[in-house]
């Protein structure tokens, strides 16, 4: 998928790729054994229920007219049989299809989450996260019925369908090719409508992406559109989105209802002829045809049509299926990019060297955000990056984490080239605050934790006492226990990024990278801060993003950067002394401050 939006619909593949299925028949493989046992049951069912129309036919034919009661009881008594051993065949079917289905697709949405996980922060760059959701969550769902009813309702009613030609024939060969006559009707419909079908429920899993990704948006920014006033507008494009999506809903679900009444309507012009040239047939001289024979033979003619009728169903819920599984495997195969090489080692314990060589880097092809970057910061060192908006800094410290890959040169790490390592091994020793602290549904104590899982309960609260979070984490009614929701809303942005701050120093990184982390922190809390930030970043290499310049004014360097180059490098006093970018930066700043 290229970059996509709401409001613009993914390109739809033309071909009709039945490789999808292969890739599916993996899914189902190991419940083949227990699948063919089903298809096994239902045919003995199926089977059974054949001899109904003939004990129906030797009751009319010979029972009835030799008054021989006690064969009629007999064969009402195997009919209830048989009905019985139906019905108790079909609950076990749907019994275990529905747990084999739901196996399945937890299966399927396994491997689609665990791949999200891997991939580079680039795929999620490029797409709205609602059109993520809705493959691992809406697609799989929607090919849960084909999983749990189609595969083996289609097996045993291809069986049944022969079962019924052979017994059809048994009884009267020409009213059999009378009857199948209907069928090539039954192929043109189908070929006629195959192609539009598909196209339209391909246009309706879009419109459904599409409306997800503008909810899911919706949800993440109320915020923004409460606060402008916003809500009339998105509620129109709401309902515009949703409008496409309903009409291109109607229209795939249009195709699908043509197909049951072209069923109905052949069977019952089939069924009409039949009778006709049956009663003809009957009422001739040297006839062999009974009324009973005509009876079963009807009776085998109305169950002729309802597995077509299965079978025409099914087509139809395999061609969603397939339009779905196109994305779901699309997903899964999208590739990772940021990953291990194939010898890859592990990364030894961080000392704190970082050096960038010749560093280029661009998020698209052809627009460089990082030009020859060089720097190298020595182990422990604090360097601080400042610069315009846009100017490249957060692209400089995602690269350190290998994020991204750069396009040439090399980053290194106590001089191992970070590419060469696991990514594992690389990012389990570095601690990264983004700018949004990002806070899970949880207890804050579980938050903190989050940066060492094996932490104890007396560690969580020394690293919120370093970093001064300890004050206001106690005045909450639960302490460290206070449940928070997702995202955090329940605390302030400063609180979020103290949280944040000790979860860093949990995880006790040797290489740490601050992104503008302590941007929303008022005054009286930085100065709090800084002293626990201080400790925080004693032994340890790190990359500071600070608009705030007294946050960062005791970093050993200091790195002016604009256009992804570096134009000014050296201390606090140095860069002041030099009168250029970062003199001009910080003299603003004072005079705001005045
Ligand atoms: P800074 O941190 O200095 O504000 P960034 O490093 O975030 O700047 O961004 C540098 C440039 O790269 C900007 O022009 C920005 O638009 C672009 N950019 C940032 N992230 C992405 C992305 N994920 N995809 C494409 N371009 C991006």
């Amino acid at each position: 998928m290229a970059r996509n939006r709401y409001d613009m619909d993914e390109v739809l593949e033309d071909s009709f790729d039945l490789n999808q299925l292969k890739r599916l028949a993996k899914y189902i493989s190991p419940y083949k054994k227990k699948m063919v046992g089903i298809i096994f049951l239902m045919l003995s069912a199926s089977a059974l229920t054949m001899l109904i129309p003939i004990f129906f036919q030797r009751i009319m034919d010979y029972y009835i007219p030799g008054k021989n009661m006690k064969m009629i009881v007999t064969m009402g008594l195997m009919t209830l049989a048989v009905a019985a051993y139906s019905a108790v065949s079909l609950g076990l079917k749907i019994k275990t299809m529905s747990v084999i289905g739901q196996n399945i697709i937890h299966a399927i949405r396994n491997d689609i989450f665990c791949h999200l996980q891997e991939l580079p922060f680039s795929y999620y760059d490029d797409r709205p996260h609602g059109k993520i959701q809705v493959r691992v969550v809406n697609y799989v769902n929607s090919i849960s019925d084909l999983l749990s009813n189609g595969i083996v309702n289609t097996i045993t009613d291809l069986c049944n369908l022969f079962f019924i030609i052979i017994c059809m024939l048994y009884y009267d060969v020409r009213l059999t090719l009378l009857c199948l006559c209907g069928l090539p009707l039954l192929a043109l419909v189908i070929v006629f409508i195959k192609k539009k079908q598909r196209r339209a429920w391909q246009v309706q899993s879009n419109k459904q992406s599409n409306l997800n990704a503008y909810i899911a948006e919706s949800i993440n920014g109320i915020w923004v559109t409460q606060s402008f006033v916003r809500e009339e507008e998105n509620t129109g494009i709401f309902n515009h989105l949703s409008r496409n999506y309903r009409q291109s809903w109607m229209r795939a679900v249009m195709f699908n209802f043509t197909m049951g009444p072209s069923v109905d309507m052949i069977s019952a012009i089939t069924t009409a002829f039949i009778y006709i040239l049956g009663i003809r047939w009957i009422l001739a001289p040297d006839t062999t045809l009974t009324v009973g024979v005509l009876i079963a033979f009807t009776a085998y003619i109305s169950r002729f049509w309802a597995p077509i009728n299965t079978l025409a169903n099914f087509y139809n819920s395999l061609l969603t299926a397939i339009s779905y599984l196109e994305r779901i495997f699309e997903t899964i195969d999208e590739p990772v990019n940021v990953k291990d090489a194939k010898d890859a080692t592990i990364m030894p314990p961080i000392e704190g060297k970082v050096e960038f060589k010749d560093v280029s880097f661009s998020y698209e092809e052809g627009q460089k955000i990082l030009n020859k970057i060089n720097f190298t910061a020595q182990k422990g060192e604090t360097y601080a990056i400042v610069g315009p908006t846009g100017a490249g800094k957060s692209t400089i410290v995602n690269l350190i984490s290998r994020f991204y890959n750069v396009d040439s040169g090399q980053i290194l790490i106590d001089g191992v080239d970070i590419s060469k390592v696991t990514i594992r091994s690389l990012r389990t020793q570095m601690g990264v605050m983004m700018q949004d602290s990002f806070i899970f549904a949880g207890t804050i104590m579980d938050n903190i934790r989050y940066g060492n899982l094996s932490a104890t309960d007396e560690q969580v609260v020394e690293a919120a006492k370093t970093v001064c979070a300890h004050d206001f984490i106690s005045q909450m009614e639960n302490g460290y226990y206070t449940e928070v929701n997702e995202r955090g809303s329940r605390l302030s942005a400063g609180q979020r990024q103290l949280i944040s701050f000790a979860r860093a120093l949990l995880a006790d990184p040797k290489i740490l990278i601050l992104d503008e982390a302590t941007s929303s922190i008022d005054t009286e809390t930085e100065t709090l801060l800084q002293k626990g930030l201080n400790r925080l970043l004693e032994d340890r290499t790190s990359f500071i993003i600070a608009h705030r310049l007294s946050t960062i004014k005791n970093a050993d360097c200091i790195m002016y950067v604009d256009k992804g180059d570096i134009l000014e490098r050296g201390n606090h006093e140095e860069l002041l002394a030099k009168k250029g970018e970062y003199y001009h930066l910080y003299m603003s700043q004072f005079d705001f401050l005045k």
